[in-house]
């Protein structure tokens, strides 16, 4: 055809299942030499299930009790572990009542007021000082075991522990070999979960690099580090909590189907089809058309 390369390659990529903004990103992808991966939705499928609920003897909640609070004040969050908790909630048949005063912390979790109670459900890592005792012990299993420990707090008290989990895309492992085969290095996995959960997923696609504990704001300094040291950063992401990443970057692709608003707006390309490995192709997509350009 006479469409020009760059033009051309945006209708590929497209075909490829991937919407790129402009034709400045798809020369830009190819000059990726580090790609950093989030872990929750992004290598992992982002529908994460409850497996796990347990009502601390501190609150004296049951079981139910303490998954519909949990529940209610997720209920506003996009996130896909509000998500989890809200589904369990729905899967028991319980009533949930009304949130108020919702707040959101991105990479830590929400708080929210519900029937009378301040409710926080989030990182046991962000809330480290009431993960003592029952808690501690209960959120080391799961995360031993590989899952997201969610504490829940009750008026500041540690009502309970929800353990989550999460699959591996299929693709996951054959996009961490494609994209190593690409940069000549292995993608980062950039993550707010635990270090523990997120360890468990790496090693099961070959990434050693891992970075966890992760705020938003940190990972826009790794990024930052790796730009300053004259290297070439696509980061790849979902969540709100990607969104400044995906913005700092010199590019940026967001997984379309469960990401949110924000990551969406804010990255130069999305991923429509819900394939992981639609990432490696339009690297090497651009590759070809910069070849032809210049
Ligand atoms: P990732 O970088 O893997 O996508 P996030 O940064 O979105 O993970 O979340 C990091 C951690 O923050 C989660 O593992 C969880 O502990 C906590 N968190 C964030 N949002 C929520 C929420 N809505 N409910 C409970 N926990 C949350
Ligand atoms: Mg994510």
């Amino acid at each position: 055809s006479t469409m020009p390369p760059l033009l051309s390659a945006i209708a590929n990529a497209g075909r490829h299942g991937v919407l790129a903004k402009s034709a400045v990103v798809m020369e830009r992808l190819g000059q990726t030499d580090t790609v950093a991966l989030d872990k929750t939705g992004t290598l992992t499928e982002g529908a994460p299930r409850v497996t796990d609920t347990y009502a601390l003897p501190g609150a004296g909640l049951t079981e139910e009790a303490l998954l519909t609070l949990a529940a209610a004040a997720e209920h506003p969050s996009e996130h896909p572990l509000a998500r989890a908790v809200v589904d369990a909630a729905r899967e028991r048949n319980l009533p949930l009542p009304d949130a108020t005063a919702f707040t959101s912390a991105p990479g830590q979790g929400v708080s929210a007021t519900v029937d009378g109670h301040v409710v926080q459900v989030g990182s046991p890592a962000r809330l480290r000082p009431h993960v003592t005792g029952p808690a501690r012990a209960l959120v080391r299993e799961l995360e031993g075991a590989g899952r997201t420990a969610v504490l829940v707090l009750r008026d500041g008290v540690p009502a309970g522990v929800i353990g989550v989990a999460d699959r591996l895309r299929p693709d996951a492992a054959a996009t961490v070999a494609a994209l190593t085969g690409l940069t000549g290095r292995p993608p980062v996995l950039l993550t707010g979960d635990n270090e523990k959960a997120a360890r468990h997923l790496a090693g099961q696609v070959g990434i050693t690099d891992v970075r966890a504990g992760l705020l938003p704001q940190d990972k826009v300094a790794a990024v930052r580090q790796w730009e300053s040291e004259g290297r070439t950063v696509l980061v790849v992401g979902d969540g709100v909590n990607d969104a400044p990443a995906l913005a700092a970057a010199h590019s940026g692709i967001a997984m379309g189907k469960a990401g949110s608003d924000l990551a969406l707006e804010t990255a130069d390309a999305v991923v429509v089809r819900d394939e992981l490995a639609t990432v490696p192709a339009v690297i090497a997509l651009s590759r070809t058309a910069r070849r032809l350009v210049t």
